[in-house]
């Protein structure tokens, strides 16, 4: 029999959370973020799956926009950082790809460029994130130098929030305020919002909006925040107990001994590890579900395995199911238990590790 490590995923919820973004934002039209592989639920699949409801899908660079065009997606696809050399101006107009300006860099690669169809773009300014974007009192000379350019077709203004996912909402206010401000004048249509942005009480006016994690079932917002309600899970990763031992109080499991045993202790060892996309940094009492009940790491993950307690869960056997996140138990719990967020988990998994579609 195979490894049982896997991880399942539900394209049934991802419609589900895409049509929740429209809700929350009925007027805007909505730009799927599928980068970094659907943040590992697999960009082709989740693509195929949108493709009747997404207005545009959004991804980071050229080769994850080819990767859809190849599979015969059709619909318009978001280049959010742009492009990276001028050459790859030639597949922006061979695929009629939408791409995002960011730099005076690209910005003079594309006024020069001989394209055969006029391109979209999004004009990306810096609100206050201080990455990417041209500066407030910078945007409108850009924008007119991209309307007056007969290569350019359409121009969307776009900005993106550094701290929406907060609860207090001033930060992203101020971005709002400093964006409106510097574009008032500008007679285009905006795009602002990401997941956190659309989920955040911190409303914003605009065309489009860009959701990536909410897709997946993860608010960014964190644990037990009101939004997660909305949202299902999209992946869940599974595996099975493959060998269970007693062990007597005193006796440490795992690499560093970290976990000591302080009561006759059943251990269940799992076969999932740190080299399938499981955080290294899981702390003991990570919760893990294990054949309906919920049971809690105790030792270190290793690189293939790790164990959990099963002292408490005696009818629990070998070849039972496991659930690491997902379901039963949520990607943003498990990032608590591990000092990271739920976008490094799921874009951590690894391909030793099979998706499966439901
Ligand atoms: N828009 C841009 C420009 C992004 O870079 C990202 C992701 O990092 C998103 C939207 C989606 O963000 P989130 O996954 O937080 O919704």
């Amino acid at each position: 029999m195979a490894r049982p490590a896997h991880a399942l995923i539900d394209l049934d919820a991802i419609r589900h959370n895409y049509a929740q973004a429209k809700a929350l934002s009925p007027n805007s039209k909505a730009i799927a973020i599928i980068k970094a592989n659907a943040y590992g639920h697999g960009a082709v699949m989740v693509g195929k799956a949108l493709s009747a409801q997404a207005d545009a899908f959004g991804v980071a660079c050229l080769e994850e926009a080819l990767e859809l065009r190849e599979s015969g997606i059709e619909n318009p696809i978001l280049l959010l950082e742009g492009i990276f050399e001028p050459e790859e101006l030639q597949d922006v107009d061979q695929h009629r790809l939408m791409i995002a300006v960011a730099t005076y860099r690209q910005l003079q690669w594309l006024l020069e460029a001989k394209l055969e169809h006029p391109v979209d773009v999004f004009l990306k300014m810096d609100s206050g994130m201080h990455r990417l974007g041209f500066a407030p009192e910078e945007t409108e000379a850009v924008y007119q130098q991209l309307a007056q350019c007969k290569q350019i077709n359409s121009v969307v203004l776009m900005t993106h929030f550094a701290r929406a996912d907060e609860a207090d909402t001033s930060f992203t206010e101020q971005q709002v305020s400093c964006f409106d401000s510097a574009v008032a004048h500008i007679p285009a249509p905006c795009a602002l919002s990401n997941s956190a942005g659309i989920l955040s009480d911190a409303k914003a006016n605009q065309a489009y909006i860009r959701p990536g994690i909410m897709l997946y079932g993860a608010t960014p917002m964190g644990t037990d925040h009101a939004s997660d309600a909305l949202l299902k899970p999209a992946m869940s990763l599974r595996s099975a107990i493959f060998s269970i031992r007693d062990l007597p109080v005193g006796e440490r499991i795992g690499y560093g001994g970290r976990f000591v045993c302080d009561r006759p202790t059943r251990v269940g060892v799992v076969a999932m590890g740190y080299a399938d996309g499981y955080p290294r940094h899981a702390v003991d009492g990570t919760p893990v579900w294990v054949n309906g009940h919920m049971s809690r790491i105790i030792g270190k993950v290793s690189m293939d395995m790790l164990t959990v307690d099963l002292t408490d869960l005696p009818h629990i056997k070998e070849g039972d199911p496991v659930e690491l996140w997902g379901e039963h138990v949520s990607a943003n719990l498990v990032a608590d238990h591990s000092a990271t967020i739920a976008y490094t988990l799921f874009t951590g998994v690894t391909r030793r590790v099979p998706l499966r579609y439901v």
